[in-house]
């Protein structure tokens, strides 16, 4: 393996960066910074090993990944403790991410040949001749470019599901976690015997862009907006096809039936662990106002066991320059009449945020209009959940969100814009690796995890096969007038029937 915990890369002369630990600044990793030439010849490698890779079957995919899976799962306890060392996070937190991950590689590899494999379809009256089939194709290459706030289980959900498609794979982590997809990497080389199947390239942004200017068949982004909107527009020089997974805003709604106990807790959780910075948690809740004084009361006394510390529940905030953010948030709500409930300005520190509730927050301060990525929630009481479903929709955001309701919970999900709601508990749905997952708006589009997700790593291929003479030939200069006649009493017959304009 390479660059990992205390292992100085052997890059010599060649640029590095350091992976730092966000609890105290330890040096965790150095990591080469992979030019654009030596990105082009890892997309090079990718496309050789994707012959083989995609010349295989399902089945002998499904053993490679299978056994990935197996090997992620015996080292679980290393992968963790390398991911809690360079994102801060809990060491249980860490292992809860990588978890969930080796479920999802599992049901993409044994589900793609179902979901992608030839498949028959009707051919119609008008085709009644043609037997015609659908199949899902790899791509060839897929780049990979990904956050650090889940650098297992975010990634995974484009590397598993390509890997299953029939996809190579190149891969630039995060700057602030490489070691971690140094190690993915490492794992998935050993398993088919050093072919450079999922590889990974180092670096920072630069990197990423020179990704996005190779020869990779689809790019598949997770990251802030901003940058999403500078990957689609290098991608847009080959017109290689791009999946933006973006940032969120998502709500909790609480309606009058809840359980208030359950909610608070799935609220706080939702809000505070990995200290917030979650694409899907909770950042802002909607509460009925019959039952909103009995939240605020419930949530600020379980709130009294979290502290930000090294070694506690919450860790630090891994990218420095989040702080400032959190803390504009903060001030920002408070400046326009928020209620202070806990936490507040002097809960941001240098590297540690303690968990912050406001409640009351005008709808036009940032820390309801903008990602806050920190550990706070914003707490305002609605009169019906019409008005929580109309401010939940006010935003340009579109990611996720939660119900709490016995009655209704289903009905306020659907009406919520955002590509996945969990009722009556929080990020239930990414656990689920039948489900899509993906936003709208400036959460971005296409879909990881489940039959859509190992989908958009292929493009659908259509055959016909012609199995008998056409009882009409449509498509030949030979065609008569009197089949012309025939063709438009066909289509009368099967068309032109009920429903008529008036
Ligand atoms: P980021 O946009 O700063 O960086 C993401 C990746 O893009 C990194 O690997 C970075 O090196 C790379 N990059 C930077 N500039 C680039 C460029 N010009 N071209 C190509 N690549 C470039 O995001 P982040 O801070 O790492 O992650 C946090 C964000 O990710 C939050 O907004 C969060 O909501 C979002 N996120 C979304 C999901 C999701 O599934 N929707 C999941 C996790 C995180």
């Amino acid at each position: 393996m390479t660059a990992t915990l205390d292992t100085p890369a052997a890059t010599e002369s060649k640029p590095t960066f350091e992976s730092l630990n966000p609890a105290n600044g330890d040096v965790v990793g150095v990591h080469p910074i992979a030019s654009k030439a030596e990105v082009d010849a890892a997309v090079a490698r990718a496309h050789e090993a994707a012959e083989w890779w995609g010349g295989l079957s399902f089945a002998d995919r499904e053993e490679y990944l299978l056994t990935w899976r197996s090997v992620i799962t015996r080292r679980i306890a290393q992968l963790a403790q390398l991911s809690h060392l360079e994102t801060g996070k809990p060491q249980g937190d860490a292992q809860l991410e990588i978890v969930m991950a080796i479920d999802h590689i599992a049901w993409a590899a044994k589900h793609a040949k179902k979901i992608l494999g030839p498949q028959k379809v009707k051919s119609g009256l008008l085709m009644a001749n043609q037997a015609s089939t659908v199949e899902y194709k790899s791509l060839g290459v897929v780049g990979v470019i990904g956050p650090w706030n889940y650098p297992v289980f975010t990634p995974v959900g484009s590397i598993g599901y390509a890997l299953a498609a029939g996809n190579a794979v190149v891969f630039k982590p995060s700057e602030y976690t490489p070691g971690v997809g140094q190690w993915l990497a490492d794992t998935f080389t050993e398993v088919v015997g050093g072919r450079p199947v999922f590889q990974v390239v180092t670096g920072l942004g630069e990197t990423g862009n020179a990704l996005c200017t190779s020869a990779v068949n689809k790019l598949a982004f997770t990251g802030s907006g901003a940058t999403g909107k500078k990957v689609m527009a290098a991608c847009a020089q080959n017109l290689t096809p791009v999946i933006i997974e973006a940032g969120g805003k998502d709500s909790m709604i609480i309606d009058q039936d809840a359980d208030i106990t359950k909610a608070a807790e799935a609220a706080l959780w939702g809000g505070m662990s990995n200290a917030g910075q979650t694409c899907i948690g909770t950042e802002r809740v909607y509460v009925h106002e019959k039952v909103f004084d009995k939240f605020v009361a419930e949530i600020s006394e379980q709130a009294k066991v979290l502290k930000a510390e090294p070694g506690g529940l919450i860790g630090p905030i891994t990218m420095p320059s989040q702080i400032g953010i959190i803390k504009s948030h903060i001030d920002d709500a408070i400046a326009k009449g928020a209620t202070v409930v806990t936490g507040g300005s002097d809960a941001v520190g240098e590297r540690f945020v303690q968990p912050t509730i406001l409640t009351n927050v005008p709808e036009n301060s940032t820390e309801i209009t903008e990602e806050t990525f920190g550990p706070t929630l914003a707490i305002n009481p609605v009169k019906s959940m019409e008005e929580a479903i109309e401010l939940t929709n006010a935003t340009r955001y579109g990611l996720a969100g939660a119900v709490f309701a016995k009655k209704n919970g289903v009905d306020i999900a659907r009406r919520v814009r955002s590509g996945m709601t969990s009722v009556n508990s929080v990020v239930a749905f990414a656990g689920v690796p039948a489900l899509p997952f993906g936003g709208v708006g400036d959460s971005g589009f296409g879909r990881i995890h489940g039959p859509d997700g190992l989908k958009e790593f292929t493009y659908a291929k259509a055959i016909t096969r012609q199995r008998m003479k056409p009882l009409m030939m449509l498509t030949s200069f030979a065609r008569d007038a009197k089949t012309d006649k025939n063709v438009a009493t066909m289509i009368t017959m099967m068309h032109g029937g009920k429903k008529t304009l008036k």
